[in-house]
């Protein structure tokens, strides 16, 4: 788990939960840079990747790293992506994504993080995040030196 020292209580991730296409992968290919990171998180939290696979990529792409691939399966992926952080509880969550359709999630989660990647992101998700970074791998950074994490969201 990480633990979060923020001055109004401690804040315990046990899930990391991140869209795959837009925000930590593009045109179906995991972003080279990310997968170090990904395996340090890894060795401190459980880390989820949802997708619809649109380029049928996710499964092989992922195989190499610490994480469990989720596919979705309904056509309504904004209420799927919300229930499967509800469902790991949302309090011990955090999320990451770009697209609208990580609205939900990023809303649920108790750290809903932005991605303003090559792929752009999208205005609601924007307004429903606790924050926003200029990409991924600062995204990740931040979970792996939360002092700058909690220096960003301490009120
Ligand atoms: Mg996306």
């Amino acid at each position: 788990m990480l633990r979060i020292d923020m001055p109004g209580g401690v804040l315990i991730i046990k899930y990391l939960v991140l869209d795959f296409n837009g925000t930590i992968a593009s045109n179906g290919q995991i972003i080279s840079e990310i997968k170090p990171l990904l395996v340090n998180l890894g060795k401190i939290i459980n880390i989820y990747v949802l997708t619809a696979d649109t380029f049928g990529t996710a499964e092989r792409q992922c195989a190499d790293l610490p994480v469990i691939l989720h596919c979705l399966q309904s056509d309504n992926h904004t209420a799927e992506k919300g229930e499967l952080v509800k469902s790991l509880g949302s309090d011990n969550v955090v999320a990451i994504g770009n697209g609208r359709n990580d609205l939900e999630m990023l809303r649920i989660a108790k750290i809903g993080i932005g991605v303003l990647g090559a792929e752009g992101l999208a205005t609601q998700v924007w307004q429903n995040a606790d924050l926003i970074v200029p990409g991924i791998v600062e995204g990740l950074e931040l979970l792996l030196n939360p002092k700058s994490l909690i220096a960003t969201l301490r009120q």
